[in-house]
């Protein structure tokens, strides 16, 4: 059966040869006589799945060994509270980048435990000049959102104004799409569901002297400490979710690695935006050349009433879910690792052929 191209911006597509071993080992994971998600997570064979998973987000971003890698429940959002409530130690000031909508609502949260002072506040079409950050020194730390998938831009790489803070990042929309130097973070958190999984799990990666700052009352399931205590072993871990994330690192590992994701989404992202700038007269793009996300390409029609008309054309000729983020509109086409080139380059074409169509 051959699937539509799926530009879902999260959940969102799944390798189709990680959906074949889901499938293969749901009735009987490896002469178990059950499936892993039926499996006591303190078995040989999760704990298997559980090791390996954090040893290959080791080897694939070279994890030096002074960082812990945490396997947190609660997604995505969990994180915008573990964060101040781990980082802020005995400060009480934190700075957040605030770059489009997933920033500003870390710092929204970090807002009940801290006094947030907000380093930039953009409107999710640019990033800050380096210049425009100033950082005040008695912050615990400075936090970025790296790819806002809302609006879709992305930071080609830190900004150096930051190094000599801790700086705390939200990777969860490119996270595993591109090698990155962890040295530079304090700590790196990345909701799965985009380009290494499915929902309701977040790999954590932070340095281990910034773990035991939080203070006693913090609860004990939103203390990075639990984690590194308990081996992500803390309670009935998301089984499902750790499963499928080792699963899309053994699945990465197998494509060569993440030069290989990063020449691809470079590749696929930049056909879209080809496609887009070649017909100025029917797509408006905000987001400035120099900030466009490898995996959010988001534009508009020119002439609005045409949205509706594109997401159903589109999912006619095979490429579905394209409709832009419910507070933005337009339209969003996310292109994260598991989608083929094949799929991008069907997209681009289908972009210049409406165009032609609708003139
Ligand atoms: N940060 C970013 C960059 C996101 O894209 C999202 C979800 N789209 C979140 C945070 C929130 O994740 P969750 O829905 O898992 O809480």
């Amino acid at each position: 059966m051959k699937r539509p191209y799926n530009f879902s911006a999260g959940p969102s597509m799944l390798p189709e040869p990680v959906l074949e071993t889901i499938q293969a080992e749901l009735m009987d994971y490896r002469g178990l006589g059950c499936s892993v998600m039926e499996l006591n997570h303190r078995s040989d064979a999760f704990e298997e799945i559980l090791h390996g998973l954090e040893a290959r987000i080791r080897r694939l971003l070279k994890v030096p060994e002074d960082y812990a890698v945490l396997f947190c429940p609660g997604g995505g959002r969990m994180q915008f509270s573990m964060v101040p409530l781990n980082l802020l130690g005995a400060g009480v000031s934190a700075s957040y980048v605030v770059t489009g909508t997933w920033s500003k609502g870390a710092a929204n949260e970090a807002a009940r435990f801290a006094r947030v002072h907000v380093a930039y506040h953009g409107n999710g079409t640019k990033l800050p000049d380096e210049e425009m950050l100033d950082i005040p020194e008695d912050a615990s730390y400075v936090y970025y959102c790296d790819n806002e998938t809302v609006h879709g831009i992305e930071f080609p790489e830190p900004p150096a104004a930051m190094v000599g803070i801790p700086v705390a990042c939200d990777m969860s929309s490119n996270f595993m799409s591109r090698p990155f130097d962890v040295s530079r973070y304090g700590l790196v958190w990345a909701g799965t569901q985009k380009n290494f999984g499915i929902a309701g799990l977040a790999v954590v990666i932070v340095r281990r002297d910034l773990l035991g700052l939080a203070s006693p009352e913090v609860p004990t399931m939103l203390n990075y400490d639990t984690y590194v205590r308990t081996g992500n072993l803390p309670n009935t871990p998301p089984v499902t979710q750790i499963y499928v994330a080792n699963l899309m690192a053994q699945w990465i590992e197998k494509e060569g690695g993440l030069d290989v994701m990063n020449t691809r989404a470079i590749e696929r992202s930049s056909m879209v935006y080809d496609a887009l700038d070649a017909c100025p007269h029917m797509y408006a793009t905000k987001v400035d050349p120099k900030a466009r996300s490898r995996m959010n390409v988001t534009f508009r029609l020119r002439d609005e009433m045409l949205t509706d008309v594109f997401v159903k054309e589109a999912a006619e000729a095979g490429f579905i879910n394209l409709a832009g983020h419910r507070t933005v509109g337009g339209i969003r086409a996310s292109l994260y690792n598991a989608m083929p080139i094949e799929g991008a380059a069907g997209l681009s074409s289908f972009i210049r052929t409406f165009a032609l169509r609708h003139a």
